[in-house]
């Protein structure tokens, strides 16, 4: 087969907010810059985020106070060098996407407003009504559009040149009719997006698969702190679409069946604005012990009814439209059912400050660099506050694309050969014309029931290794799967199945990295080791799987500064 070589200076892979601001920064300071991505870079899982943004914009806001706020609900696993430079230049940050045209809502004298999220001391997020995201991702994507720099969408990117540490480019192929081909370059920059697909109950994009992370642990790169996965207190009960912690920012309230505003018990101070983990297991446990309400008694209310309906609608539509599609429940008139729902991923492709890729504790991979939800460079530690992620993709999505830019020079080009591209065609072969009795929905769906039940937001030492057994039969079956459709035209059975793969091959670092944390800490709770334990484990996981889909994990230092390790309390 002819497969074609393309040969550019930086390769992108990711078209959210990290990918775009990347390779505009990069084509701004004139590099041949090209961005792979397999949805339409407007269909990226940024352009769903509703909350905000946050920055310390205000008089009564400082950026050590962001900064601080950010080490202390990271459950202080966060590496604080990294927290300092995102904090302090997410003003600037404002200011720039501002300036390219995203318009922010405003208060009365003209200013940006700004409204509260969990665990913050001070209203810290900038908003665009509840489509944030999708306003800041326009923005983004229409500049780097007019930069020139060239997009290539419908790209399935499946696997990356990578030899003796050094990364020159990536294999992938088109969507439209299956043609591969090589993507040569001398940097590479994945931007690929968070990894909650693997539970059952989630508020994630269905493109949320984890391709990058398990195209990396693949070639035996490591994995980062992959434990850590949050959980979202306010999905919609049943389907888990996000109702978001704007609604709470906004003055929403929790009740469980008997009526209770139970976040009394568990933060008395912070009540329904207490950081995500705590809420999330509130919620849980109100459920747990028979005290939640709806189908199966599975939800909570979130009662926003006493804001009115101009405020909802001012602030909220989206929101309210959502749930009254999904759901037939009006925010105006009545309490809406809501549940806990995997949301963010704290973990993934560990990076230093300027983004490059480590091949293990102490070396870092020529050329390869990562930005955004797949990367951990570790601004969230344990637990990720409200509105600081879009702050992550913007912030460091630009910041790497500048020190892309800054290293080029530096990076030798090696020439990429044609078999390089043989570990994608095998696998795309394997899957077309394997004859077993497997379905990937099938697989798929006890994946993600298993990782909810067991790996989800109470795990015991039990719990974990049933779902390590789990994950060993799954790979198992994979092994007999059959997709029906053959054809090579938008054969979404394909890619299914390529995305089911990856699930479950970094699903086994989730638990894995749990089993051996033996503390809680941030949004990783066990109930057979409840405390936080930091003489112990005060570290990063890294994680490493080897041919036969092994892992094996070591720990890194924690980046320590000036906010000294406290009890956690709201
Ligand atoms: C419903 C929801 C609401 C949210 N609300 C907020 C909020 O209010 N505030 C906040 O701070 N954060 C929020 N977040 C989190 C935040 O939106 C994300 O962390 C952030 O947008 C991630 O940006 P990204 O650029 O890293 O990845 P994404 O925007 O997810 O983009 C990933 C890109 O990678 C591409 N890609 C992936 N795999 C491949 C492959 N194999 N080949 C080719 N391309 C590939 C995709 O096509 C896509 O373009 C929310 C998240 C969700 C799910």
């Amino acid at each position: 087969m002819e497969i074609p070589i393309i040969k550019k200076d930086v390769i992108i892979v990711g078209a959210g907010l990290a990918g775009c601001a990347a390779a505009r920064e990069l084509k701004k300071s004139g590099k041949d810059v090209l961005v792979l991505t397999k949805l339409h870079p407007l269909r990226s899982h940024s352009g769903a985020a509703q909350g905000g943004v946050n920055a310390a914009l205000s008089e009564e806001d400082d950026i050590e106070l962001h900064m601080f706020d950010t080490v202390k609900g990271s459950d202080y696993l966060a590496d604080q060098n990294a927290v300092e430079l995102m904090c302090s230049k997410a003003p600037e940050t404002i200011r720039w996407i501002e300036k390219m045209g995203a318009v922010f809502s405003r208060r009365g004298d003209g200013k940006i407003a700004q409204r509260p999220f969990g665990g913050q001391s001070k209203p810290r997020a900038c908003f665009a009504k509840d489509r944030t995201g999708l306003t800041l991702l326009q923005t983004i994507y229409e500049q780097a559009f007019k930069e020139g720099v060239e997009f290539w969408d419908e790209w399935y990117v499946a696997d990356i040149l990578y030899k003796d540490g050094k990364a020159y480019g990536v294999v992938a192929y088109n969507l439209r009719d299956s043609k591969p081909a090589i993507f040569n370059a001398k940097a590479v920059m994945f931007a690929t997006g968070g990894y909650a697909r693997a539970f059952k109950i989630n508020s994630n994009a269905h493109a949320n698969t984890g391709d990058g992370l398990s195209i990396f642990a693949r070639h035996g790169l490591p994995l980062e702190d992959m434990e850590f996965v949050q959980f979202h207190p306010s999905g919609l009960a049943g389907s888990g679409i996000l109702i978001s912690e704007a609604a709470r920012g906004e003055g929403g309230k929790l009740y469980n069946s008997k009526g209770e505003r139970f976040m009394e018990k568990y933060a008395p101070e912070k009540m329904e604005l207490a950081p995500r983990d705590v809420v999330s297991r509130a919620i849980a446990n109100e459920i747990r012990e028979g005290r939640g309400v709806g189908p199966d008694n599975m939800a909570v209310y979130l009662d926003l009814t006493h804001l009115g309906e101009e405020k909802i609608m001012e602030r909220l539509p989206e929101l309210r439209d959502l749930a009254l599609t999904f759901l037939g429940q009006d925010m105006v008139k009545e309490p809406i059912m809501i549940t806990v729902t995997a949301h963010y991923s704290m973990g993934g492709i560990p990076v230093d400050i300027d983004g490059h890729v480590r091949k293990n504790k102490e070396e870092f991979v020529e050329g390869l660099y990562a930005a955004g939800e797949c990367a951990c460079v570790s601004v969230h530690g344990a637990n990720r506050l409200g509105a600081n992620s879009l702050l992550e993709a913007l912030f460091f999505g630009r910041h790497v694309g500048e020190s892309i830019a800054k290293d080029l020079d530096n990076i030798s080009f090696e020439e990429a050969q044609k078999i390089e591209a043989n570990r994608m065609l095998e696998e795309m072969e394997f899957l077309l014309t394997n004859n077993g009795k497997e379905s990937t929905a099938q697989l798929r769906k006890e994946l993600q029931d298993s990782m909810f039940e067991n790996a989800g937001v109470f795990r015991t030492e039990e719990s974990l290794i049933k779902q390590k057994e789990k994950l060993k039969e799954l790979k198992e079956r994979f092994k007999n799967i059959r997709i029906e459709d053959k054809s090579k035209t938008f054969n979404t059975d394909l890619q299914e199945a390529i995305e089911l793969g990856h699930m479950l091959d970094y699903a086994a670092f989730i638990v894995e990295g749990a089993i051996a944390r033996r503390e809680s800490r941030g949004a990783h709770y066990r109930e057979d080791f409840t405390k936080r334990d930091d003489e112990n484990f005060l570290k990063h996981t890294l994680a490493y799987m080897d041919e036969e889909g092994n892992i094996t994990l070591e720990y890194m230092d924690v980046v320590l500064g000036k906010f000294e390790p406290q009890e956690r309390k709201y």
